[in-house]
């Protein structure tokens, strides 16, 4: 029993759930503490893993509840979430839309083409494309107005799925880890994960709040735009706790972004995430991702090397999944 009955919204089963957690024994020695857990949010199971896929549970739960039959969502031409909202449709008999913004945050002859939006395709989501991030919530208006006048039942879900219902996916993340730490002994300090629409450490840290537990959370922006990733994380705090029937449980001080390793811009690459990237592959065979976990993890590593964990605390890294954009990122590994 959880203190939690996550069961009592609408929700689709899509994710192979708990996923593992982990020690990455090889790089807390490396850095010679604190102890690292890697929580295995790339492992959901759906089409590649990732973190949407705890959120599709809800969001496409309250979709079949509404009677849709089309789902209509956007991004970047490498967005993860398009993709797993792609797979999702597609295991659901759901139409699929993807409105998605034209400048391309990193330049690869292969960014185009390959890795998520090769598969966006052949999950056989239809693709429309907007000039600018700022033209796709009317870009998904037009097109649910189109579906309807044709007599289709399109449901909307936001960039990332990062509202209320989407946050319940991380209120379950948290649960299972608090249930796998105590199964595992550990006395969990922190939890580092990164952090940009909000929906995931939002879910989190509302799941976190209606468990009592006192576990830090510290999202890495990677949006490069700290002060609007904190607010979308309140937002979807607040918004996944009143869900819950915790509001008031959720603390100001609850929400901890550091906007230190963004870089210049979404999807840049930075030589920290590069080295990061390299790192966890040589020393524990596990493959990150250029736009959100390298950037996080180089977070991490950077924060473990600064000193600003024990050499004994026990922090768990989100996995938020994300590894189809590498092969969209070969450029950006000179050299290998
Ligand atoms: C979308 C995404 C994130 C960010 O999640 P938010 O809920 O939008 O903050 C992190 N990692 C990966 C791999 C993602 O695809």
């Amino acid at each position: 029993m959880t203190a939690l009955d996550l069961d009592r919204f609408p929700r689709v089963r899509l994710a192979h759930l708990p996923t593992p957690l982990e020690p990455l024994e090889r790089l807390s020695a490396h850095l010679g503490g604190p102890r690292i857990y890697v929580k295995r949010d790339d492992c959901t199971g759906l089409a590649f893993g990732g973190n949407k896929t705890r959120k599709l549970e809800f969001l496409l739960g309250d979709a079949l509840g509404k009677g849709a039959d089309t789902v209509i969502t956007c991004g970047g031409v490498q967005s993860n979430h398009t993709r797993q909202t792609a797979a999702a449709a597609a295991r659901l008999g759901l139409a699929c839309h993807l409105v998605q913004q034209e400048p391309e945050p990193w330049h690869d002859p292969d960014y185009g083409d390959s890795g998520n939006q090769f598969l966006g395709r052949l999950f056989g989501a239809e693709l429309h494309s907007v000039p600018t991030e700022a033209d796709r919530s009317a870009g998904m208006e037009r097109v649910a107005g189109e579906l309807r006048a044709r007599g289709g039942k399109p449901y909307i879900i936001p960039g990332g799925g990062s509202n209320a219902i989407g946050g319940l996916g991380y209120a379950g993340c948290a649960i299972e880890i608090v249930e796998q730490a105590g199964a595992m002994d550990l006395a969990v300090d922190c939890i580092v994960l990164p952090s940009g629409g909000g929906g995931t450490q939002g879910g989190l840290v509302a799941g976190l709040a209606a468990l009592g537990s006192g576990i830090r959370a510290i999202g890495i922006d990677i949006d490069a735009e700290g002060e609007a990733v904190a607010d979308r994380v309140r937002g979807v705090a607040a918004g996944t706790a009143g869900l819950l029937g915790v509001r008031d449980r959720v603390a100001d001080d609850a929400v901890a972004v550091n906007d230190d390793y963004a870089g210049e811009a979404y999807g840049k690459p930075t030589p920290g995430m590069i080295e990061a990237v390299t790192l966890l592959a040589r020393l524990e065979g596990l493959v990150l991702d250029p736009v959100y976990t390298g950037k996080a993890i180089a977070g991490l590593i950077d924060l473990a090397r600064s000193g600003a964990f024990g050499t004994d605390d026990t922090v768990v890294f989100i996995h938020t999944g994300g590894t189809p954009a590498l092969f969209a990122y070969r450029g950006a590994f000179a050299g290998l």
